[in-house]
Parts: structure tokens; sequence; C-alpha cells
């Protein structure tokens, strides 16, 4: 009997090493993630000076550059055309390819396929072609991915295949995504928040920028599980910002801090997930595991809730911004 202990100590450690292997065999240790990131040169061109957004691209290609982090930027060319600034504008654009990015279309004007029509969306993909493609020769290298506006595919199926049809006919390969924290809404308050130097604002957004972020990932993390079977190389969106600029070093921790290294959008995109039947249409554009998961009839549910006080001040700004717009001829 005395030996029971010992006995029961040798159990729960078998108990223990076997729960353990366990989990280690459920947990994936070799999580992956594309970086795009869209709105180039910048989502907030039309009010900021040629020099903030050379100086704002400048602090977000560094960190990048530093990190490894492989990364495709989404161009929308109408962003470059402010008088006496287009020189500067397309410098700011040309520096991620210098700094050793690629660049993709994300339309001339960022048109909705869900609201101009497929004629005029169309003619907005080609428009958007000029800079970048002549950019990109200069470096040798080609178009070859394009990014939706608002990611809308379509509203209805018919649209949505001759829509694709004319991108693969011109040499694209649609970029999808399935991680998105929605940081164009963070970034909006951000800019007003830097602008007036309230750092205590800016502090508290970008805590809840990071916290959602992280709330999201794990819940397309478990998402994938459920309509994929495993989790794909995901395909984070982010939009070319101040307060990627200035923070993006933290959130690419909290992906480090979840497992994920980084990898090129062309890399992300050999995973067989991205083949899976995808029939979604709809309104409101969307990422691509809610896309999968809708054509297999499952309804994504448990979606981390967006911090509703970001949402309301955006709103504020957005209606003081349509006051002097209206009082502008
Ligand atoms: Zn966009």
């Amino acid at each position: 009997m005395k030996h029971l202990p010992i006995l029961l100590a040798i159990i729960c450690t078998f108990f223990f090493l076997s729960s353990f292997a366990t989990a280690q065999v459920v947990k994936p240790t070799d999580r992956q993630v594309a970086v795009t990131i869209d709105d180039l040169p910048a989502g907030m061109a039309d009010r900021l000076p040629a020099a903030d957004i050379t100086a704002m691209t400048t602090r977000l290609l560094t960190t990048l550059r530093d990190q490894k982090i492989p990364v495709v930027g989404f161009v929308n060319e109408k962003k470059l055309y402010k008088a006496g600034e287009v020189d500067e504008r397309i410098k700011a654009l040309e520096m991620w390819l210098d700094y050793g990015f690629e660049l993709g279309n994300h339309t001339f004007s960022h048109a909705s396929l869900n609201q101009v029509g497929l004629k005029a969306w169309e003619d907005d993909v080609i428009q958007g072609e000029s800079v970048t493609k002549l950019l990109l020769a200069q470096h040798k290298m080609k178009l070859r991915y394009f990014r939706h506006p608002y990611l809308d595919t379509g509203r209805d199926l018919l649209t949505r295949h001759e829509a694709e049809a004319f991108l693969v006919e011109r040499g694209y390969r649609i970029a999808p995504i399935t991680l998105d924290g929605w940081d164009w809404m963070f970034a909006g308050v951000y800019e007003d928040a830097k602008k007036r130097n309230d750092t205590a604002l800016q502090q508290q957004i970008v805590k809840d920028y990071l916290a959602y972020h992280d709330a999201v990932f794990a819940y397309f993390e478990q998402l994938s599980s459920r309509v994929v079977g495993y989790e794909p190389k995901q395909i984070l969106l982010l939009h070319a910002s101040n307060l990627e600029a200035d923070h993006i070093g933290e959130l690419l921790d909290v992906l480090r801090k979840r497992g994920y290294r980084f990898i090129t959008l062309q890399d992300a995109l050999s995973d067989g997930a991205y083949s899976l039947p995808d029939t979604y249409v709809g309104e409101e554009g969307t990422g691509w595991i809610e896309h999968w998961a809708i054509s297999q009839g499952k309804i994504p549910h448990g979606a981390p809730v967006f911090p509703q006080w970001v949402i309301d001040k955006a709103k504020e700004l957005h209606q003081s911004t349509g006051q002097v717009s209206a009082n502008t001829p």
C-alpha cells in the first residue's frame, strides 16, 4: 500500500502528459497569414496633404520592411489627382515598390460593383490600371492582383460571374480576404484625435483596435475550422492610415502571439480553401470565410461586437464633415 501515492503520481503524470500531447495536436502551431493594405496611397487621401501621405507611408513601410512582412497594397489612382500634388502622391505610391512590396488594383475611384453597375465598374477597373502598371513595369513587375472595393462582389450571381470573368480576362487574380477587423473605422477616429493632439483618446482607440482585432482573429479561426475543416492560410485586410503607420507593429505582435507567421499573398492563395464552392451574393460585402459558410448553408454567429463608442464617434465626425462639405459649393 505504501507505493500507492507513487503509483498515483505516475498515473497522473501519464494522463497529464497524454492530455498535453492531445492539446498539442489539436492546437495549430503553424498559423499563416498574408497582409494586404487597401486604399493606397491613403484611405483619407482627400483630407491629407501630400506631405502627410509621404510621412505616413514612410513610417508604415519602414516597420513592414524592418519586420520582413510581405505585403500587397491596393491602389485607388483617383487619389493621386490633387492639383499641385500629383508628382508627390505618385512618389508616395512608388515607395511601396522601392521598399520591396507589391501593388494591386482596387479600381480607380473605389467604386462598388453593387452600386454602379457592371459596365461602369469595369471601366473603373481599367481606369485604375494606368499609373500602377507603369510603376510596376519600371520595377519589372506585372499588375496581377485585384481587390473589390467594400468587398462588394455583386448583388446577383450573374453579375458576380461576369465581373470575375472580366477580371480573369484582364489577367487578374482576385485577392479575397479572410480576416477583417474594420481598422478603417478606428482609423478615422484616430486621425481626428491625432490632429487635435488628444493622446488619451488615441490610446483608448489603439487599445480597442488591438483587442477587437484579437477577438476577430479568434472568431475567424473557429469559424474556419467549422466551415473549412482547418485553418487555411489567412489573408488580413488593413487600410493605409496613420493608425496603421503608428501601430501596425503592435497588431503584428497580436498575430505572432496567436502563432502566426507572415507569408506572401501568392503563398496564401495556394491554399485549397480558396477554391471552395462560393455562391455568395448580397448587398453587403463580406469576408471569404463567411462566403464559404453561407454557400454551405451555415449561418455564421458569435462574431465579436464592434465597440459602439467608436461607431458613434465616427458618425459624429462624418456629420461634421458633411456640414463642412454642405457649405462648400
Ligand atoms: Zn477599399
